[in-house]
């Protein structure tokens, strides 16, 4: 999963960053509005922390453009401001919810995990597909009695598949949410992951398989 910050306090802004990525989230971070509207267009992100008060165009203003540009990717507002005109503000411009500052840790993740959980198809600890479940904290795929264990780049491959059955996933898709914004993989490092994945499911004796859609990408399917 990975998540933009855009958040123009770089203290801040670090410690978010560290923050999930200690919990497993890769994320990137914009220091002001342009920025934030920008990444969150490149259509990688699963979540946007997003601050309100930022120099150039504020929060409210980026999340109003990605709702006019159709990009639905979920929001949580970040602010300094607990009024409830501004509460009611950010939602009517469409956020998904509201963290006032100081928030801690713990509530910071509680609020992602409910956000994510209403994909559906995503679990706090694991998800599944057909007969796979992958486990969060051990990278451990399993497959009825056979379990493997995943290498980092591995796990958060196969967690984008898991979190996206039947969905052709492009290379460059892939390359944005794995390795980021700011990388030297191109599409061998996509093609050597998809093969050890393919390896591993095969191993298991997986029904699902990583299917190869000629010159758009991948999918999982069963
Ligand atoms: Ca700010």
């Amino acid at each position: 999963m990975r998540i933009l910050i855009v958040e123009d306090e770089a203290a801040l802004a670090e410690a978010l960053s560290e923050i999930l990525r200690q919990n497993g989230y890769l994320s990137d971070t914009a220091a002001n509005g342009t920025d934030g509207l920008e990444f969150a267009r490149i259509g990688i992100y699963d979540l946007i922390l997003l601050d309100i008060m930022l120099p150039g165009m504020d929060g409210l203003s980026v999340l109003k453009a990605l709702r006019r540009e159709k990009i639905h990717t979920p929001v949580i507002l970040l602010t300094a401001r607990s009024e409830v005109s501004d509460i009611i503000a950010g939602l009517d411009a469409g956020s998904d919810d509201y963290l006032p500052k100081p928030f801690s840790t713990a509530e910071l993740l509680a609020r992602i995990r409910a956000i994510s959980r209403r994909g559906g198809r995503y679990l706090e600890d694991s998800c599944c597909f057909e007969d796979l479940s992958l486990q969060k904290g051990s990278m451990e795929l399993s497959c009825g009695s056979r379990t493997i264990r995943l290498g980092l780049k591995e796990f958060q491959l196969m967690e984008l598949f898991l979190r996206n059955p039947h969905q052709v996933l492009p290379k460059d898709l892939i390359i944005g949410k794995i390795w980021g914004l700011d990388t030297a993989a191109d599409y061998n490092n996509v093609e050597v992951y998809v093969s050890f994945l393919r390896q591993k499911l095969q191993a298991l004796g997986s029904r699902a398989s990583i299917r190869t859609n000629r010159g758009v990408g991948y999918s999982l399917e069963a």
